[in-house]
């Protein structure tokens, strides 16, 4: 990711959220980022999509999740990849 939404986030949450239930908060964590391996390697959001399919694995009601990674950063739209992949392509 180009930006600091995810973390902005997170501290968002850990102030509304605290406010909402009057207790402290121990952390925050955005479960659908994740490290991609890539040159150099980059934090990504991904959206889990289900896969129902006949084969190990799929075959359960909630399906395989996979995740698909953002190209953009869904809060402000800037490119999720490197800058040097980013102007790249
Ligand atoms: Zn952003």
């Amino acid at each position: 990711m180009n930006c600091n939404c995810v973390e902005d986030l997170q501290i968002k949450i850990k102030d509304l959220v605290h406010k909402k239930i009057n207790a402290p908060i121990n952390e925050v964590t955005c479960l659908g980022s994740s490290f991609v391996l890539s040159n150099p390697p980059y934090m990504a959001l991904a959206i889990p999509f289900s896969v129902r399919a006949d084969a190990p694995g799929y075959r359960s009601q909630k399906g395989k999740l996979v995740p698909v990674h953002a190209s953009f950063c869904p809060f402000c739209g800037v490119s999720a990849k490197p800058e040097t992949e980013a102007t790249a392509t």
